[in-house]
C-alpha cells in the first residue's frame, strides 16, 4: 500500500529531516519523517489520520505541522512562531484553520466557540470534561463544509483539524465521507485518534496514515516540567505511571485523581476480603457521572495493573506509596492468570464505557467483575 512503500523509502533518508522540524516532538520519529517528506514532495495530503496512544501530542503535532506550512517566513525546518499567520494559528484564531472536537450537543448549541475551545487550548492534552457523553455532531461536519467552501485567505491551503475523530457519530462520519471524497482544491484534513479500528473503514481508507507512539518516560516528564510547571521531583513521581502519555500525567497528578483511586483501593480490599456487602453498597452510592465512572475506572486499573504484578513477581509496582497494601491483595489469588483475568476484564468494561455511558450498569459490572475475581 501506499502508505506503507512511503514509509519504507524514507527510512535510508532520515538523516535528512532537519533537526527543528516539529522539534517538540522529537520521540515521534516515523511521523516527522512521514511529514518532512510530504513537505518537500510538494504533495501535502488532502487528508492525514494522526493515530497514537492519547495523550502523545497529535494534535499539537498536527497544529506545529500546520503553522509551519503556512508561515511565510520559515526557516528550513521550523515556523518563525512570530508572524501573523503563526501568532494566529497559535491562538486558535487563524482564519484557515478550523478545529471542531466532541462535546455534548447542548454544548455546541450553548457555548460553540466559548469556554470549551478555551479549555481545551490551554490544556491540549486532555479534552475539556464534560458531564455528559460528547460527540463530533452533524452540525460540527456542516460548519466544516461551509468553512471549505471559500478559498484560503493566505498561502498553504485550509485545514480542518478533527481530534477524536472516532467520535463521529454516525450521520456525522456519512456526511464528512462526502467531503474527504471530494475534498476543495487546498484543503487539507487532519483526524486524530487513539481509536483508530472505531472509525469507519471508508474514512480510514481516504487518509494517509501516520502513527504516533507512546512518549519515554523522559520526555514525559521534560513536557510536564516545559509545558506544564510541573517541579522536577513531582514530574519524576508521576511520569513512572504515566504510560507514556501526558494526558494520563494531568489525570493521575491531579488531587482528585488520589480520591478515585482511595475509592478503588478500597473497593479491590473489599471484594478480597469477601466483603461482598461493601461492594453492593458502592456501587448503590457510587457516582453518576461520566468524568467520574472514567477517572474512577482509570484508577482501578492503574491498581490492578500493579495487583497483577505483584502477584506474578515480575515488573515494577508503580502505585509506590500504596505497595504494601496490593502485595496483600496480590497474595489472595491462587494463580497470577486470576489476577491478569480480573485486569482484562475491567479493561474491557473501560472500553465499553467509552461506546456506551451507562454508569448504573457500569458500576455493577465492575462489581461483578472483581467479586468473581476472588471468589475462585
Ligand atoms: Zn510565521
Amino acid at each position: 500500500m501506499h502508505i506503507f512503500s512511503s514509509m519504507e523509502s524514507i527510512s535510508d533518508e532520515k538523516h535528512s529531516v532537519p533537526a527543528d522540524f516539529l522539534r517538540a516532538f522529537s520521540g515521534q520519529d516515523d511521523a516527522r519523517h512521514f511529514l518532512w517528506q510530504a513537505h518537500i514532495s510538494g504533495r501535502i495530503a488532502s487528508a492525514y489520520l494522526f493515530a497514537g496512544p492519547s495523550g502523545v501530542g497529535k494534535f499539537l503535532a498536527a497544529l506545529e505541522f500546520i503553522k509551519f506550512l503556512k508561515c511565510p517566513n520559515r526557516s528550513e525546518g521550523s515556523p518563525c512562531n512570530n508572524c501573523q499567520s503563526c501568532r494566529t494559528i497559535t491562538l486558535w484564531d487563524n482564519p484557515d484553520v478550523f478545529i471542531i472536537f466532541p462535546m455534548p450537543k447542548s454544548v455546541w448549541e450553548s457555548d460553540s466557540r466559548g469556554k470549551s475551545y478555551d479549555d481545551f487550548r490551554k490544556t491540549p492534552h486532555l479534552r475539556p470534561a464534560f458531564g455528559k457523553s460528547s460527540a463530533i455532531l452533524l452540525s460540527m461536519i456542516r460548519e466544516v463544509q461551509q468553512f471549505l467552501a471559500t478559498p484560503a485567505t493566505s498561502d498553504g491551503g485550509k485545514f480542518v483539524l478533527v481530534p477524536d475523530a472516532h467520535k463521529m457519530n454516525k450521520q456525522s462520519a456519512n456526511a464528512f465521507l462526502k467531503t474527504l471524497e471530494e475534498p476543495p482544491e487546498d484543503a487539507h484534513i487532519i483526524l486524530s485518534t487513539d481509536r483508530a479500528e472505531a472509525l469507519l473503514p471508508t474514512i480510514r481508507s481516504r487518509a494517509q496514515l501516520v502513527r504516533f507512539k507512546r512518549l519515554s518516560t523522559q520526555d514525559v516528564i521534560r513536557q510536564l516540567v516545559d509545558n506544564y510547571q510541573f517541579p522536577p521531583e513531582r514530574a519524576d513521581n508521576v511520569a513512572s505511571i504515566a504510560e507514556g502519555s501526558i494526558a494520563k500525567a494531568l489525570l493521575v497528578s491531579s488531587e482528585e485523581f488520589q480520591h478515585f483511586r482511595n475509592d478503588a483501593l478500597k473497593l479491590i480490599k473489599n471484594a478480597a476480603e469477601k466483603n461482598i456487602a461493601s461492594v453492593w453498597e458502592w456501587v448503590a452510592s457510587a457516582h453518576g457521572q461520566l468524568d467520574y465512572a472514567k477517572s474512577f475506572v482509570a484508577a482501578l486499573m492503574s491498581i490492578a495493573r500493579d495487583v497483577v504484578v505483584a502477584a506474578s513477581a515480575n515488573g515494577t509496582i508503580l502505585n509506590t506509596d500504596i505497595a504494601e497494601e496490593i502485595v496483600h491483595i496480590a497474595k489472595r489469588f491462587d494463580s497470577k492468570f486470576d489476577a491478569l483475568d480480573m485486569l482484562k476484564n475491567l479493561s474491557s468494561l473501560q472500553m465499553d464505557l467509552d461506546r456506551n455511558p451507562q454508569y448504573a450498569l457500569f458500576y455493577g459490572a465492575i462489581a461483578t467483575v472483581i467479586i468473581k475475581a476472588f471468589e475462585k
